[in-house]
């Protein structure tokens, strides 16, 4: 029952509240800050991810890329000074089409994420002028070329990726790309965290007090009781919770959830090669079943998308070292706003059609067609803001904080996204790109054009 006394009271430690109590205990040297979370750390959404990163948000402004660029720079900074603890690779990110339509916009899309500071983009046509592609070694992160390698070359193609579909016309493999640790990245920020005077107390925020317009204090009930914490800050970093610690502020947030599922299976036939990049089939397409089982799914509003169109991303990456035959496997063609509800909601056709789905881009699949290997499904939600842009920021309550709507990019954009929040809790200077994830930035008319735009051009 007693009363504590903290400088800032964090709510989640997810990797989105580790990472902010990292920032203000080990970059910032404040003392007594404390982390709250009922959970083990990192275990409701943070360890679910795919850890993949990449720097390639062309968007219709820069902001994404010098986000994710300065991520980049400070995980692999802290990948440096830890003998790379986080086993980040730098394999890149394939997005391979069979469409020459969509091979037209991806050339478009690279010429701009150039623009916007992704990096150089080198376009490989066959010619004897062609640059040089450089071949992305499969594990470790440096002296790897950035930006992106276009390849229309059919025969570049083939050798480089000879497992892709032989209608694959465009290959963009984007360069400061690929996967890491992100439960090394949580726990070594953690430990280094708590080293610097961290605690983390075990127990639910159930209320937030408010005086005269500022934060005075938590109240956190836990196994036995509860406890009052006196504080002039308060930072909501509850992931799906965002929203419901938000109405502990009575302020509303716009955010909302999507589920997003993701598929582990073995590849023992070991169709896909374990030094494979991250890959993304890039087209829409429409799945071959048999007339019975598209009756069966017909028969259903729930299964019946999936005898339709079904929208480009399906995607896929080596799991574990390369003595593994795991894949992972995902593909968000069931995207609604949802309640957040736990346990997950599994949908029950999810591994085959994702299995369906990749075999298009990787045919070798299609053996497993007939016996899928026993899939294990895990996944999250992707809160979010509509033009999928986090917010990390003050709120106008004084002493508030909000860092989250990290989507599907929260392991890769902490570590900039909590580096602007801590700046903001202790009144540091601010990098140019801090307003796109401030939450006024919708008051600004400049910026409301730009989402307009965005918005009619479908590209959100
Ligand atoms: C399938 C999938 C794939 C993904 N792939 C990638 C990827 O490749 N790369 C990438 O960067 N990101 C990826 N992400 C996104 C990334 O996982 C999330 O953005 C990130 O984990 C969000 O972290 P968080 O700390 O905000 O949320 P969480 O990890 O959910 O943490 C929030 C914490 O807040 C706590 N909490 C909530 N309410 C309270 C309360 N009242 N009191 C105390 N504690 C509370 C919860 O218990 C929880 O521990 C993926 C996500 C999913 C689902």
């Amino acid at each position: 029952m007693g009363t504590r006394r903290a400088e800032v009271v964090i709510c989640g430690a997810g990797i989105a509240g580790i990472s902010v109590a990292y920032q203000l205990a080990v970059r910032h040297g404040l003392r007594n800050v404390i982390l709250v979370d009922g959970r083990p750390p990192l275990s409701l959404t943070s360890d679910k991810s795919t850890e993949a990163y990449r720097n390639w948000w062309p968007g219709p402004d820069d902001a994404m890329i010098r986000l994710m660029n300065r991520s980049i720079d400070l995980l692999e900074e802290l990948a440096l000074k830890t003998g790379n603890r986080l086993q980040m690779n730098r394999r890149g990110y394939v997005y391979a089409t069979g469409d020459r339509v969509i091979a037209d916009e991806m050339r478009d899309l690279a010429v701009r994420a150039e623009a916007q500071g992704a990096g150089p983009l080198r376009i490989h046509t066959g010619r004897n002028s062609d640059p040089d592609y450089l071949l992305a070694p499969p594990e470790g992160w440096q002296n790897q070329p950035s930006g992106a390698d276009l390849i229309f070359d059919d025969m570049l193609i083939q050798q480089v990726f000879p497992y892709l579909s032989p209608v694959t016309t465009a290959v963009l493999h984007a360069r400061r790309c690929g996967w890491f640790s992100g439960q090394q990245l949580g726990m070594l920020q953690l430990e280094a965290a708590r080293s610097a005077g961290v605690s983390l107390i075990e127990g639910r925020v159930e209320s937030v007090k408010t005086s005269g317009g500022r934060i005075g204090g938590v109240r956190i009930a836990h196994r036995g009781g509860s406890r009052h914490i006196s504080t002039p800050r308060f930072v909501n970093a509850a992931g799906p919770m965002f929203n419901q610690i938000s109405a502990l502020l009575e302020f509303d947030l716009p955010v909302f959830s999507e589920l997003h599922l993701k598929v582990s299976i073995e590849d023992h036939l070991r169709v896909v090669p374990r030094d494979a990049p991250f890959l993304i089939w890039s087209d829409a397409q429409r799945l071959a079943w048999t007339d019975d089982v598209r009756a069966h799914l017909a028969a259903s509003p729930e299964t019946r998308p999936l005898i339709g169109t079904m929208p480009a991303g399906a995607h896929m990456r080596p799991e574990g070292g390369m003595g593994s035959r795991h894949v992972l496997m995902l593909w968000p063609y069931h995207l609604n706003k949802v309640p957040e509800s736990f346990p997950l909601p599994i949908l029950e056709h999810y591994p085959e059609v994702c299995l369906r789905g990749l075999a298009t881009m990787v045919p070798g699949l299609e053996i497993y067609r007939e016996r899928l290997p026993k899939p294990f499904v895990d996944g999250g939600y992707y809160t979010k803001t509509r033009e999928n842009r986090p917010l990390a920021c003050p709120l106008p309550i004084e002493g508030a904080f909000v860092h989250g709507a990290l989507s599907g990019f929260g392991l890769m954009a902490s570590a900039a996204t909590s580096e602007l929040v801590a700046r903001h809790i202790v009144g540091d200077e601010l990098p140019p790109y801090a307003q796109s994830f401030h939450l006024d930035r919708y008051d600004d008319p400049a910026y409301q054009t730009i989402l307009e735009d965005w918005e009619g051009s479908g590209q959100l």
